[in-house]
């Protein structure tokens, strides 16, 4: 498959009167065209500002990306201009965020919030818009979209918001879809129909999709792959049945741990990772993990660890793996 997105090495910083935040500490993967990659990962691991990197909406000052390159298309979003990365935002990458009420424009009908991504990124005349905004209401399966584009957001239901959102993110056909937590405000039944929804424009518009979520349920349903993120680093990747069924990073194991399954008896508590992230104020020079981690070792504390190549695009980066670390794995009988 061919490489859409070419991230290397990138680092995000936030300047605060308390000192500097390390928000993504050299974060390096990619994405194949058609694929759905999908970042897991507790709050605050870096995995929207990863996300807010590519769309160039990290606020600078008091952000800042400090290093590293975004080839997204072969063109490095990084050295791009305000008016050209506007260009490829909303027409080339499209972004789904959690809360449609918060990035949806009360004052504005769903038709003319449309009409405004078509305006920037088309010269369509006003008939090909109306018919473009109307087949996107269909398309993301809004019922009467000559009725609901005249609609104003708070007229329609959560799940319809979120439609909405997803019909402003695709209407320019993006490469690349960026869909940050999709579906955590939303009820069981209308998560569902969303994932089912980006899957099939996924499928029909051949468009990548990078996944955020720190629900491994959904990761299950939609990815093709998985990075798992911890305190701004990938701790491990792969293919999701590799990922899945021979994890080898103890933040993972912890975080499949933690899945409810059928098993689980009434009043039994679900395992959880006890204490809480590193502050990445000060990120330590060793794993992160290791405070939280029942495997911790000496070096774990001194020496970041290598990402070691499982094969197959099977990546992780922990001491355990190590060839002189096999003694220990024994006695924990890992
Ligand atoms: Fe645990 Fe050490 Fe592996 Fe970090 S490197 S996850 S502390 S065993």
């Amino acid at each position: 498959m061919d490489k859409l997105l070419d991230v290397k090495n990138l680092e995000v910083n936030f300047k605060t009167y308390g000192g500097t935040i390390n928000a993504v500490r050299g974060m390096s993967f990619d994405l194949d065209i058609g694929e759905c990659l999908a970042i897991v990962g507790e709050s605050g691991c870096g995995k929207s500002v990863t996300a807010k990197a590519i769309m160039g909406l990290i606020p600078c000052p008091p952000g800042e990306i400090s290093g590293g390159s975004i080839l997204f298309d072969g063109t490095d979003l990084l050295k791009l201009d305000r008016k050209s990365m506007m260009k490829i935002r909303g027409a080339k990458i499209g972004m789904i965020f959690q809360d449609p009420m918060t990035y949806l424009n009360p004052t504005m009908t769903v038709g003319k919030q449309i009409e405004e991504v078509l305006k920037k990124h088309t010269n369509y005349t006003k008939k090909q818009m109306t018919e473009r905004i109307i087949e996107i209401l269909n398309f993301v399966g809004i019922a009467n979209p000559k009725r609901r584009m005249r609609q104003y957001p708070f007229e329609l239901s959560g799940g319809m918001r979120q439609r909405v959102m997803i019909a402003i993110a695709t209407v320019c056909t993006p490469k690349l879809l960026i869909a940050d937590e999709p579906t955590t405000a939303l009820d069981v039944t209308i998560q569902a129909q969303i994932l089912e929804l980006i899957k099939s424009l996924q499928k029909s518009m051949d468009t990548s999709v990078m996944l955020i979520t720190h629900d491994l349920g959904v990761v299950a349903n939609m990815a093709d792959r998985v990075m798992v993120v911890y305190a701004g680093k990938i701790v491990e990747s792969g293919v999701v049945d590799d990922v899945f069924y021979k994890p080898q990073h103890p933040y993972t194991w912890g975080l499949l741990s933690s899945i409810p399954t059928l098993e689980l008896k009434n009043k039994e508590k679900l395992p959880s990772i006890e204490g809480t992230p590193p502050d990445l104020f000060s990120p330590p020079t060793g794993c992160a993990f290791a405070a939280r981690c029942a495997f911790a070792m000496k070096i774990c504390k001194e020496i970041y660890p290598e990402t070691v190549d499982l094969g197959e695009g099977h990546h992780c980066a922990c001491w355990l793996l190590h060839e002189k670390a096999k003694n220990v794995r024994q006695s924990f009988n890992l």
